[in-house]
């Protein structure tokens, strides 16, 4: 967030006044920003923390790769101005609310369940249970695909892109790495969860066939 508005001041700086994709870019990745800060504790039921532990991944990812990766489209702008009308802004600020819901929906849904299935909020969602004890959703976002929450990540992502033109190809760079990443995790959480579910984990692909796009993967 602090390397993109750095670009903004930039932007400013050159040319009066900060771009409208530039405006959209900041809010956007704010967003994401203060969402995770604001769910924190939603934090505790992911892959990160439940499985794969503090590492070089960890470590290098959110220090290093993140900060550079995430700052590609507000750099992209200082130097590669776009002009956007206003109902294509419209249109891209929709995009993101959509996949913002969905993201935040999801997350939050199973993290409620997690950590108490009697909370009204998901009690009435139907269930799988697993010789674990723990219940698998299967109706809800849990139900929609087997990843929604990175199905609403990857719709946002295109939202960021989206306000740098299509003139190059390096602010899609986030979304075509980003989508190769979550296949990749989708399959290693796919892994584990059929290890500790097993015949439970089967039924519940059987009964939500998709992993990520509805109809597609
Ligand atoms: P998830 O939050 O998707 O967690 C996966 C775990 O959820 C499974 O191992 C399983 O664990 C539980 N689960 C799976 N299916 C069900 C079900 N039907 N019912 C109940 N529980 C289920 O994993 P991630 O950590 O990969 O993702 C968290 C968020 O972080 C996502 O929104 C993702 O998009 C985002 N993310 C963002 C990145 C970035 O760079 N911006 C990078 C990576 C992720 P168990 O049963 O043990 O609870």
């Amino acid at each position: 967030a602090l390397i993109n508005m750095a670009m903004l001041v930039k932007e400013t700086e050159l040319r009066g006044s900060p771009s409208l994709a530039m405006i959209l870019v900041n809010a956007f990745q704010l967003l994401y920003v203060v969402d995770a800060f604001w769910h924190e504790e939603a934090i505790l039921t992911t892959m990160d923390i439940v499985h794969d532990g503090f590492g070089f991944m960890l470590a290098y990812g959110d220090l290093a790769w993140v900060p550079f990766l995430y700052s590609l489209q507000s750099y992209f702008l200082v130097t590669h101005p776009q002009k956007l009308s206003l109902p294509l802004a419209g249109g891209i600020v929709l995009l993101n609310g959509l996949g913002y819901s969905i993201f935040r929906g999801a997350n939050s849904q199973k993290n409620t369940f997690r950590r108490n299935p009697a909370d009204p909020r998901v009690a009435g969602l139907r269930t799988i249970p697993t010789a674990t004890g723990r219940r698998l959703l299967v109706s809800g976002w849990w139900g929609f695909v087997r990843h929604p929450n990175y199905l609403g990540d990857l719709i946002m992502a295109l939202a960021w892109s989206l306000p740098c033109g299509f003139t190059h190809i390096l602010p899609y760079f986030y979304i075509i790495y980003f989508t190769l990443l979550l296949a990749h995790r989708e399959a290693r959480d796919e892994h584990q969860c059929l290890r500790k579910y097993g015949l439970a984990w089967q039924e519940y692909c059987r009964r939500v066939p998709y992993r990520i796009f509805p109809y597609l993967y």
